[in-house]
C-alpha cells in the first residue's frame, strides 16, 4: 500500500517538533519518519526514536551507497537525511508519513512526491522570538543558537514554496490550525501543488 505524506518545515525553534508531536497524537494514521543524523544525541534522545545517530563514516558510507531520498550538511560538519528505508517501512505498515525536515530537505521531498505530499511551512512571529524559543529551549549552545538563525533568516524565504503556512504564534490556534489542514489532506480535498 502507498499512503500519504506530510512534511512539516520550518527554521529550528519555529515549532515544527511541538507541532508533529501534536499531529502524532491525533487520529491520522501518521508515523514519524525518523531521519539520519552525525549530530550526537541530546540528553533523552534515543536511537531509532528522535533520529537513527550514525557516526560522519556511516553516514557517508550510506551516501555513497544511494540510500537517502534526501540529504543535508545542514551544519558545518553535521549531516541529516531522510532514509528511501523510512517511507517504505512507514507504508508497508498501512500508514501515512510524516516528516520534521528542514526546509531544504522538505522542498526536496515535496518535489519528489508532488500531489501525494502537503508540505507545511511552520512561520515564526518574528525572528526575535525564534532566538528567545530557542534560548528558552536550552538545547543549544549561545554560538550554536547564532548559527541557527542566521540559517533560519534565509530559510524564512522558502515559505512561499510550500503548500501551506502557519503562522505559530499561539499555539493553541497553530495546533488547531494544522490538525485542519492534514485532516483536509488525507480526506483528498486540498489544492496543493505549488512547489
Ligand atoms: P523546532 O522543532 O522547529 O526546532 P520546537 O517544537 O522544538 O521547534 O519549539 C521550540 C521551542 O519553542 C520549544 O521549547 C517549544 O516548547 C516552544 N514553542 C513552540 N511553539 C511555541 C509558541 N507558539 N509560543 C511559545 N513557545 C513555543
Ligand atoms: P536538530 O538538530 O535541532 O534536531 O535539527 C536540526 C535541523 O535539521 C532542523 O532544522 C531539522 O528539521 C533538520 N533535519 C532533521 N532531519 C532532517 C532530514 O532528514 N533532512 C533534512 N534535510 N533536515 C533534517
Amino acid at each position: 500500500m502507498k499512503g500519504k505524506l506530510i512534511i512539516i518545515s520550518a527554521p529550528s525553534g519555529a515549532g515544527k517538533t511541538t507541532i508533529v508531536k501534536h499531529l502524532l497524537q491525533q487520529n491520522f494514521g501518521l508515523e514519524f519518519s525518523v531521519s539520519a543524523t552525525s549530530r550526537k544525541p541530546r540528553p533523552g534522545e534515543v536511537h531509532g526514536k528522535e533520529y537513527y545517530f550514525l557516526s560522519e563514516s556511516n553516514f557517508r558510507k550510506k551516501i555513497e551507497n544511494n540510500e537517502f531520498l534526501e540529504w543535508e550538511e545542514v551544519y558545518n560538519g553535521i549531516f541529516y537525511g531522510t532514509l528511501k528505508s523510512e517511507v517504505e517501512r512507514i507504508w508497508v505498515a498501512g500508514k501515512n508519513v510524516i516528516f520534521d525536515v528542514d526546509v531544504v530537505g522538505g522542498s526536496n521531498i515535496k518535489k519528489f512526491y508532488g500531489n501525494e505530499a502537503l508540505a507545511v511551512f511552520v512561520q515564526p512571529p518574528s525572528v526575535d522570538e525564534l532566538k528567545n524559543r530557542l534560548r528558552n529551549r536550552s538545547t543549544e549552545s549561545e554560538e550554536k543558537i547564532k548559527i541557527r538563525i542566521a540559517k533560519a533568516e534565509k530559510e524564512l524565504e522558502f515559505a512561499k514554496k510550500f503548500d501551506v503556512i502557519i503562522v505559530n504564534d499561539d499555539l493553541p490556534k497553530a495546533l488547531i490550525e494544522a490538525e485542519k489542514v492534514v485532516a483536509g489532506f488525507l480526506s483528498g480535498k486540498n489544492e496543493n501543488d505549488k512547489i
